[in-house]
Order: C-alpha cells, then structure tokens, then sequence
C-alpha cells in the first residue's frame, strides 16, 4: 500500500511531494491534466515561500532565473506617492520574487522525478473517494485532455495509508468529503497582461494609484512587465490593444500592444474550506482557501501548509499521535489564510476607481504617514508576508 496519496500537481501538491518523497515515503501524486496548463497565474514568490523551497532544494535555481523586486513604488497622476524598500525587511530573502508560476512548477517537477521518477501520474483523475477508517482508496479516471470532461469510461483504484487534497479551487476532494466552503465574490475585475518593460523602473514593483481604478506592473525576467488593471467590469474579450490602450490613459505609459505575450481577464472570489482536516485525508492550498491574487499570496499561502502538514504525515505513517498536532495545523492555518485574505482585500479597496479629491487627501496622509520610517518597513513586510513561518 502507498504511504501517501497526492491529488493535484499545482505548486502545492508538487511541493508537498517533494517533501514527502526526501522523507522516504511511498508517494503518488495524481494529476488530471495530461500537460501542465500555461495559463498565467502566480509570479510573486514571497520570502517565506523561498525558505519553505529552500528545503527540497530549489529556491537557488529560482533565485538566479527570476527578477529581485526589492522596492515597491506609489504613483498617482505622474507624481509620486511613497515608495517601500524590501532590503530592510531583516531576513534571509531581502526581496520578493518574480517569476512565472509554470517555470516554478517545472522546477518542483523536476525535484520530484529526481526523487522518484514514477511519482507523478498525470492524466488521472479523481473521480470518487473512500475512507475506510484505515486507509483511503481513491477512484481515478483516465483524462485524455485538460480535466474532468475528457474522462474515459475505464477507472482504476489506488489505496493508500492517507490523501491530500491538493487539487485548487474547484477541489474533487472537498466535494467527495462534504466539506462546504464559506466566501464570497467581489466585485473587482482585472484585465492583465505582459508586454516587453520599455521604461526605466528597473525591478521595482509600480502601483499607479488612480481615479480610473489601480494600475499594478510588475518586472518580470526575459525583459518583460506584467501589468493588471483594475476594470468596470470583467473584459473577456479584450485584446492587448484594449490592455495597451486602458495603461496609457491611466498612467501615459505606452507598452506595445504588438508584442504582448499573455493576456487574461479575471474576477476575484474568496473561499475558506470549513474545515481542512477529516478522517484519513486533508485539504491544502486553494483547495482550502482560494485568495484573491491581488496581493500575491495564494500559492506561497499552499507552501506553508504544505511544509507544516509534512511533519505531521510523517509522524503519523510512523504511528504516533498526531491528533494535537493536527487540530493545531488546521487552526494556524485557517488563520493564515484568513489574515491573508483581509491583506488581499485591503489591497483591492485601495485600488478600486475614486474621485481626485478623495485620492489627493488619502495621498497627503500617506506622505506624512510614511514620513517615518517604521510604517513603511511595517507596510514592505505586510507585502512581503515577511515573519510568516513556514514551519
Ligand atoms: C491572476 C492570478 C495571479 C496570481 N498571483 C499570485 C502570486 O503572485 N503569488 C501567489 O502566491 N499566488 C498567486 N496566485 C494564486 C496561485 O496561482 C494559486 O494560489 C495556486 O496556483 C494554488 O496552487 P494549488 O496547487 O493549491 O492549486 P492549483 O494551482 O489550482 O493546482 C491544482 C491542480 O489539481 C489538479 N486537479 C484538480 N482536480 C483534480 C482531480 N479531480 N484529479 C486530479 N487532479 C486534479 C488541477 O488540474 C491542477 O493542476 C495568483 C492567481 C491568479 C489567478
């Protein structure tokens, strides 16, 4: 029999195999799409994250292919508002992260295939799931393409001694244990896209405070920005032009249109599981809690719990007592994920549309606010989850 049942190879699920596999365990992960999907989500990788990588080997490749945004920058109307600097935030990763989340998730496969070449079984997915108080037998179908609407009629069963429910925000096992979800959807849309970085703000993340609603940019490596602009409504059909055209009128940047590389339109929803423990099996990641992306912090969110889950595991396949331990993981982290979700709200209500007048106050208390040094240190380690363990 398995040790451990893995279901959903996103950042998460590949990470906590990779941790589970250094430890020696029998470990499947199942992955319902036959190729990794190249829908771009994630770039911000937040110290924290870094240390919780750091531990199955990773966070030195990362570190040398993405870019180090060590100051953030506030604009409003072509002047500046306040800037934060990351240096000082007194840890080991002085800088938050940027790189693409597929190349992260390329280098997690990559270590666990290291660790056990047969681990990872993509193009299964889970269809059925039972715990029989010993061990849990999961029910897999084989999917030819991206999910759970390619299925062929042929299913094969795998046992193992505990499951994980790693499988994002539409989670198959929160469904098949019951467990309901309480949140809500907000009403921000963004329209995001990256385009070749043809200004001067180097590697510092620019947030452009304005009327019309936020513009956020990003650097990213190869030469490249990322921004997301806060929009009336969701644009699905928007084209890079539209994107191009919406940047330029709120903050004069001109990006060209004609080289952009993504483009994607998102709505913001927040989700809490109620509960992140039952039986034999548990929930990390967005399968728990599903974060607005504004803000950054969903997928190092997956990574603490994972590195806080994985001792507990181990602890158990080895028979001991793990019921404390656990009611205590599933506490610290519901609150982590709670703390960060109001972090991503605060984010969201700053940058939704306002009139000058009301800007240009909130701007002058922010100056004279961050006048000081302290607030701005305390605001550069909120952004940067900073102090957040990952054990
Ligand atoms: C626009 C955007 C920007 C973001 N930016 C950031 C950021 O900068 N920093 C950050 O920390 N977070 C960010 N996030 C959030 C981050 O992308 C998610 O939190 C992260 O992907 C969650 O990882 P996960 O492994 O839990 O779930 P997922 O990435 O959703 O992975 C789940 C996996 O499970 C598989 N699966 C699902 N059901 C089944 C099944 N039944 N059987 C088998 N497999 C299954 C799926 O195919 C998928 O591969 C952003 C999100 C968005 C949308």
């Amino acid at each position: 029999m398995l040790d451990v049942l893995i279901v959903g190879a996103g950042p998460v699920g590949l990470y906590l195999g990779a941790l589970l596999l250094q430890e020696g365990l029998a470990v499947r992960i199942l992955e319902q799409r036959t190729e990794r999907s190249t829908h771009s989500r994630a770039i911000g990788i937040h110290p924290p994250g870094l240390a919780a990588l750091a531990e199955v080997g990773i966070a030195a490749d990362l570190i040398s292919e993405g870019v180090h945004i060590t100051r953030g920058l506030a604009r409003s109307a072509g002047q500046p508002v306040t800037g934060l600097r990351f240096e000082g935030i007194g840890n080991r990763y002085p800088f938050i992260l940027a790189l693409p989340q597929t190349r992260t998730e390329e280098l997690l496969q990559a270590r666990v295939e290291i660790l056990d070449p047969g681990a990872l079984l993509r193009g299964l997915a889970v269809t059925a799931l039972h715990d029989a108080g010993n061990s849990v037998t999961l029910t897999a179908a084989r999917a030819a393409g991206e999910g759970l609407d390619t299925l062929e009629a042929d299913s094969q069963h795998l046992t193992a001694r505990l499951v994980v429910g790693a499988d994002g925000a539409r989670s198959s096992v929160r469904r098949e244990l019951r467990i309901a979800t309480r949140g809500r959807n907000y009403p921000d849309t963004y329209l995001m896209g990256d385009f070749p970085d043809t200004g001067t703000d180097g590697s510092a993340a620019v947030l452009y405070l304005e009327t019309g609603g936020i513009v956020e940019s990003f650097p990213l490596p190869g030469g490249l920005r990322r921004w997301v602009v806060h929009t009336d409504t969701l644009l699905a059909g928007a084209c890079a032009a539209d994107l191009a055209q919406l940047i330029a009128a709120r903050t004069g940047v001109a990006v060209p249109a004609g080289e952009n590389s993504m483009l994607s339109a998102f709505g913001v929803r927040s989700r809490m599981a109620t509960s992140m423990v039952q039986g034999r099996v548990a929930l990390i990641g967005d399968a728990a809690h599903e974060i607005s992306p504004i803000g950054g912090q969903g997928m190092n969110l997956g990574w603490l719990d994972a590195a806080a889950l994985a001792p507990i595991i181990v602890a158990a396949l080895r028979g001991e007592s793990t019921g404390l331990r656990l009611e205590r993981f599933e506490q610290t982290r519901m609150a982590a994920a709670r703390r960060a979700s109001a972090q991503a709200w605060l984010n969201m209500a700053l940058g939704r549309p306002a009139p000058a007048s009301f800007l240009e106050t909130r701007h002058l208390l922010v100056r004279a606010v961050f006048g000081a040094q302290w607030p701005r240190d305390l605001v550069a380690r909120r952004f940067s989850m900073a102090g957040w363990a990952h054990r």
